[in-house]
């Protein structure tokens, strides 16, 4: 009530719920004294500083209403209490982060006027004493209603005259009074004669972004919301996300190799010690530990991935593997020797380039990622031979025999006498 008073030239001020105006303009005196219920108030008033009163249901509102309508087409309004500069909204958005070590910078940013319409509506629904209220509903400029929250966190319902020129074409202003009174009618129940103003409520939206700086590390994140909300502390700006961790965080940190990330996604890594993102951690199966990929191997044996420190070695095969592959301190390979014929193309590959290996005539095999293991049997004696998958080079010659599980090193003179 009071702004649209101001816009339209006059000075006012409210008092037990009733509106005193004051310095009526003489332009306007003249309109609304045509109003056949005020004529006796204003002619009584006479003078030009007199005060006339004003409730929310008396003709003169809408008077002065269709006077505002006649030069502006809609209300311009502002909220009464709004962060008006930059400096205003800064602080509350470098409040919002923790930067471990460094420093958080405006990378820029600006302070822009948007428009939420307000359209005022006598609201008839609740009209049982006679008395009809206004009502305000608040949509965006598309037409979509505005959360009730949302509008007691703008501020819109103490709003004030702009009081700075925001220029708006003709044909914008009947859009948006068309959008507002579409928004009405979707409501039901109100007359399309009801509907009394649009208004369009300037708010401050801020935008820009949020630079941090941590050694030579830097990194931004884009802001982007009502200004009042950063202020009020009811909305952050956006927490830091990376895939080690997703949900964001407003804690910042560096990474050994200087990369600024969420603090919660960083991990130590336990055999060089580098603070690193966690998701380039692995950790290993026999020991729990996390650390860099470097520090790992596949177990020839099972596939699995350890440290190369947790590996141990296989009594039979003398291979590395990882711990949980070995029982009694065989690897799964030797563990698993399954019979096979001469015929077979691991065993013809092998006799091709040991032929001396052709005189026993039973042959037990397994395979690990490296290697193949190989019992060799005939009625007393037993040889293990374990050779590189590759270029069958020779990693193990021993002998036993089926007395004994036991197996002994081949001499060089052995080597010569078995294999070539
Ligand atoms: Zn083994």
């Amino acid at each position: 009530m009071l702004w649209i008073l101001a816009a339209l030239g006059c000075e006012c001020r409210c008092e037990g719920g009733k509106v005193f105006v004051a310095n009526l303009p003489e332009s306007l005196r003249r309109k609304i004294a045509d109003d056949d219920l005020l004529r006796q108030n204003f002619s009584a008033a006479g003078t030009s500083d007199a005060e006339y009163v004003v409730t929310v249901d008396s003709p003169t509102l809408r008077s002065l209403v269709n006077e505002l309508k006649a030069t502006q087409i809609i209300g311009r309004a502002a909220p009464a209490r709004q962060p008006e500069s930059v400096r205003d909204v800064s602080q509350r958005l470098f409040d919002a982060y923790t930067v471990d070590g460094g420093s958080v910078h405006l990378g820029g940013c600006t302070l822009e006027d948007r428009p939420i319409l307000r359209v005022t509506y006598f609201d008839r629904s609740v009209a049982s004493d006679k008395k009809t209220r206004l009502r305000h509903h608040f949509i965006t400029l598309a037409g979509e209603p505005i959360d009730r929250s949302l509008v007691e966190r703008l501020g819109l319902k103490q709003l004030v005259p702009l009081n700075r020129s925001i220029r708006v074409a003709d044909e914008q202003c009947h859009r948006w009074q068309h959008a507002g009174e579409m928004a009405i009618k979707r409501l039901g129940q109100v007359n399309a004669s009801d509907i009394l103003l649009t208004t369009a409520v300037w708010c401050k939206y801020a935008e820009g972004k949020l630079s941090f700086v941590i050694g030579d590390a830097t990194t931004s994140i884009a802001f982007s919301n009502w200004a009042q909300l950063f202020v009020d502390g009811s909305a952050k700006p956006p927490a830091l996300a990376c895939p080690s961790f997703p949900r964001g965080s407003h804690r910042l940190a560096a990474t050994d190799d200087g990369e600024i990330v969420p603090f919660e996604a960083i991990a130590t890594c336990c055999e060089s010690g580098k603070r690193v993102l966690s998701g380039d951690l692995e950790t290993c199966r026999a020991t729990s530990a996390n650390a860099l990929p470097e520090f790992f191997v596949s177990c020839p044996a099972s596939g699995v991935r350890v440290l190369r420190k947790a590996l141990v070695a296989c009594d039979t095969c003398q291979q590395m593997v990882s711990p949980m592959s070995c029982e009694a301190t065989q690897c799964s390979a030797c563990r698993s020797l399954l019979k096979v014929s001469k015929d077979d193309p691991r065993m013809a590959r092998l006799l091709g380039e040991y032929p001396k290996l052709d005189r026993w005539p039973w042959w037990k095999l397994a395979e690990t990622a490296t290697a193949y293991v190989l019992v060799a049997n005939s009625l007393v004696k037993r040889l293990l031979i374990v050779v590189d998958k590759n270029d069958l080079e020779v990693l193990r010659l021993a002998k036993g025999s089926h007395f004994s599980k036991k197996w002994t090193e081949a001499s060089e003179v052995d080597r010569a006498a078995d294999l070539r």
